[in-house]
């Protein structure tokens, strides 16, 4: 899956039909009805085979998901949660060219019109994205305020102007799907609003603070799995006509 840069079309519905894309949502949405916390025993666990699943799996949960569970109306929880535990990736889409690390530097905006507003701009390195149905979207709808312009919307994937672009050729969990997703004068009406008019950049600090810990979670798993890997093969491997376990330097691993 990782030389080809392509996650294997049975381990996406396997995420689904195991309840690992709601980990953490109530069951009245659809969810499996778990904390926090177990949502991040699971993707370590994950990481421990696989980095791009649980990834996959991480981000889901922890940004577009969390978003619509912490700040959904609730008719934008009944008309998104389900689909989003059951069968539909969603997308948290941030940064930008130059808005890393530097997020509310965000240049893409939301210009109102009437009830409606028009987002234009260009995400970067939206993870899911090749898949996701539900993109959750941070632009600006008054740059004059700086990061209090900051708005978040709920934009689905038919919306005339929302073009996904290739899959970015990365170095590790490629078969993570990572692609841009731009927007031409998208136009949504403002029940799409995620939360207060204003908040985005809030709702984003709050998210992202516990997207880094599913991030730590994905570490961890990913340098146990490592380990577990390394350890059989120091036990069997020979050199010098002794096991690699048992030279002094690899002997602290035993
Ligand atoms: C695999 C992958 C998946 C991603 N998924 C998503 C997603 O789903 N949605 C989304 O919106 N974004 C996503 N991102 C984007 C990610 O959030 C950004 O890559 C991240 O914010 C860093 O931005 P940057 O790559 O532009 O690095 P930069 O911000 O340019 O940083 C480059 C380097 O400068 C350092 N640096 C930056 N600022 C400072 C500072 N103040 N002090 C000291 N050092 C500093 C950084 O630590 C880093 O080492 C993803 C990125 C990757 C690689």
């Amino acid at each position: 899956m990782d030389k080809h840069s392509k996650m294997d079309p049975i381990v996406k519905q396997g995420v689904f039909e195991n309840g690992l894309m709601g980990l953490h949502v109530p069951e009245e949405y659809g969810g499996s009805g778990s904390s926090f916390f177990d949502a991040m025993i699971v993707i370590e666990e994950l990481a421990k085979t696989d980095p791009a699943v649980s990834a996959m799996v991480g981000i889901h949960n922890t940004l577009p998901v969390s978003m619509i569970l912490d700040h959904g109306t609730e008719e934008q929880k009944l008309r998104y949660l389900p689909a989003l535990c059951s069968d539909t990736f969603g997308s948290f889409c941030i940064s930008e060219a130059g808005a890393g690390s530097d997020a509310f530097a965000l240049k893409t905006l939301a210009k109102q019109d009437g009830d409606y507003f028009l987002l234009s701009g260009s995400k970067m390195w939206i993870t899911n994205s090749g898949d996701a149905q539900v993109f959750v979207v941070f632009a600006n709808v008054d740059p004059s305020q700086r990061y209090k312009g900051i708005t978040c919307f709920i934009v689905e994937r038919g919306a005339d102007g929302l073009t996904v672009d290739k899959e970015e050729d990365k170095l590790g969990i490629r078969a993570s799907s990572t692609c841009q997703v731009h927007f031409d004068n998208v136009r949504v009406h403002k029940s799409a609003i995620l939360g207060e008019y204003g908040k985005g950049y809030k709702y984003a600090i709050e998210c992202l603070n516990a997207g880094r810990i599913a991030i730590g979670a994905q570490m961890i798993g990913l340098a146990q799995g490592c380990f577990d890997q390394t350890i059989p093969y120091l036990q069997q491997r020979e050199q010098f006509g002794q096991r690699l376990i048992d030279f002094q330097v690899e002997q602290t691993l035993d």
